[in-house]
């Protein structure tokens, strides 16, 4: 299995436009395949008598690599330059829009694959829209197929003008637009000598220009307060670091009640000392040099660094439930550790998540769909855009016990006066 440390990229495309071929050439020529399967897939393809196709390959590989599987997406992970990567192939857009939003999976980064010959699809743009959507800021489009079109630069600077106006307007800026065959290897791991105007890197060197996001440790300290426990005369609240550094000694701010104080101790059982740090991701809790009244839901962090404190934010949501989404009717939001009242105060755009059609905006959000929505909470929570903190920028939504959605925060609108 990859470390947590790997690097996650996905990749989609129009059906046909050589997903699995590509891949399947990544592996094959960084020589990520088992031994002797390279082999085998063609000895399997001469005895049926059909013609080896790399997209075979990566098929068979996805087979070995079985435990990546999951029911939702396919996974499969290899090496190269002391990066370890895991490619997320995303056969169906519901599950990795359904996945991304709910955290169970992240991409750092994705590949967008463009056929040559057929050009820019309506699904190409789609797909542009779904990673806008999800903040994916790293890309990489691949125009692939350049053997039908003899190489030609002209139609690789048309689509490159073409779809990167498209993707301009949905807020993305490609890092780099590639001309590449799978099916022949070129400009995939190697260099190709059929087209000489190219100067531009590989779709593996691509891969390897693409930065890891920030890990938690680097980010902003935010420690949601999941409960306060009363031992003797100390209070000690507990909870799961988020993000950032907490150390003895840092005045941290609660949000939204506003209260501060410093920290006095890092609390853990059966250590001669107590640590005087704490990263992210640790289960923890920590008492204050002074006693006051915080409770489960707020966000400790640094004063010159706080999360967002509204009563109204933009997001993208992801809608599961059977009932429709609607407004003037009461749900729970839960976010981070805060448990909150909430209601549906405009739709704004509303696309289907199977095949990402747009769909007319209507006054409800029904099942499988994904809508920008301005939502409104009944007091001011603690909260980040998720493109700033990922656990503290995502939350469901929520009816008796049933999570009926999920979404991320992208805007933070000013409080609203008026409670509902
Ligand atoms: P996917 O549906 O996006 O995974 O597409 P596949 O990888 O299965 O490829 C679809 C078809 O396109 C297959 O017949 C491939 O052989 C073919 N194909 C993929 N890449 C190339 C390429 O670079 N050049 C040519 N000529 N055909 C390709």
């Amino acid at each position: 299995h990859p470390p947590s440390t790997a690097f996650t990229v996905v990749i989609v495309g129009h059906v046909d436009h050589g997903k699995s071929t590509l891949l399947g050439r990544i592996y094959a020529d960084t020589d990520s395949l088992p031994d002797g399967q390279l082999e085998k897939v063609r000895a399997i393809c001469e005895q049926q008598g059909k013609a080896f196709e790399y997209a075979f390959l990566f098929d068979a590989f996805l087979e070995e690599q079985e435990q990546g599987i999951t029911i939702d997406t396919a996974r499969t992970f290899f090496s190269w330059e002391n990066r370890q990567y895991i490619i997320i192939d995303a056969p169906g857009h519901k599950e990795f829009l359904k996945n991304m939003i709910s955290g169970a999976a992240r991409a750092e980064a994705a590949v967008l694959i463009i056929d040559a010959a057929e050009g820019v699809r309506e699904q190409s743009r789609r797909h542009g829209y779904m990673l806008s959507l999800l903040g994916i800021r790293q890309i990489a489009v691949v125009v692939n197929k350049m053997d039908l079109v003899g190489y030609d630069e002209q139609v690789f600077n048309a689509i490159v003008e073409e779809y990167g106006a498209f993707l301009k307007g949905v807020g993305v800026s490609p890092q780099q637009f590639i001309p590449a065959s799978a099916r022949n290897g070129d400009n995939v791991v190697r260099r190709s000598d059929a087209m000489p105007w190219y100067r531009g890197s590989t779709v593996l060197e691509s891969l390897g220009l693409f930065e890891k996001l920030p890990t938690g440790e680097d980010l902003p300290l935010r420690f949601p307060v999941q409960d306060v426990y009363k031992f003797d005369a100390r209070r000690i609240i507990a909870g799961r670091l988020a993000a950032g550094v907490l150390r003895v000694g840092d005045t941290v701010v609660f949000s939204p009640s506003n209260k501060t104080a410093v920290v006095k101790t890092i609390e853990a059982f059966n250590v001669p000392h107590l640590p005087l740090a704490a990263v992210a991701g640790k289960s923890t809790g920590f008492t204050l040099d002074e006693q006051i009244f915080v409770e489960r839901g707020e966000i400790a962090s640094l004063k010159e660094s706080a999360p967002e404190v509204s009563d109204r934010f933009r997001a993208n949501l992801f809608w599961m439930g059977k009932n429709p989404l609607v407004r003037g009717r009461r749900y729970g939001l839960r976010l981070a550790t805060c448990a909150v009242e909430m209601e549906l105060e405009t739709i704004h755009r509303i696309i289907d998540a199977a095949s990402l059609d747009p769909v007319a905006v209507k006054d409800r959000v029904d099942l499988n769909d994904v809508a920008e929505v301005t939502i409104r909470t009944r007091k001011p929570i603690a909260l980040d855009c998720y493109a700033e903190c990922d656990v503290t920028g995502r939350f469901v939504v929520v009816d008796g016990y049933d999570v009926w959605g999920g979404g991320i925060v992208t805007e933070v609108l000013s409080d609203e006066q008026e409670a509902f």
